[in-house]
């Protein structure tokens, strides 16, 4: 365990748009070949966005098409619906503070 006191690396979350540890957000990448997936190890090649395990969140983003303006390009249907699925299996169980 690392003490407290260290800084927590923050992101902004493309729903809600609120600044979060980046550890409580999921990563969503956007590859070289095009394809945006969800990147919960956020090991991923490319460029990459936040957003919040809720998944009103992504869909906060999905309507307002925020993945399609930071990463420059048109994003389907199915991959929504993907990135909602992948979204509500990667979250982990809400932690009371
Ligand atoms: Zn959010």
């Amino acid at each position: 365990m690392q003490p407290k006191q260290k800084k927590i690396p923050m992101r902004m979350c493309m729903g809600c748009g609120e600044m979060k540890p980046k550890r409580s957000l999921i990563r969503v990448v956007h590859q070289k070949d095009g394809a945006v997936l969800l990147d919960p190890g956020g090991k991923l090649p490319g460029r990459g966005g936040y957003i919040c395990t809720d998944p009103e969140c992504l869909k906060k983003a999905r309507k307002a098409r925020r993945f399609e303006k930071a990463f420059s390009c048109r994003i389907a249907d199915e991959v929504y619906d993907a990135l909602e699925a992948a979204l509500a299996e990667a979250a982990p169980e809400a932690e009371d503070d």
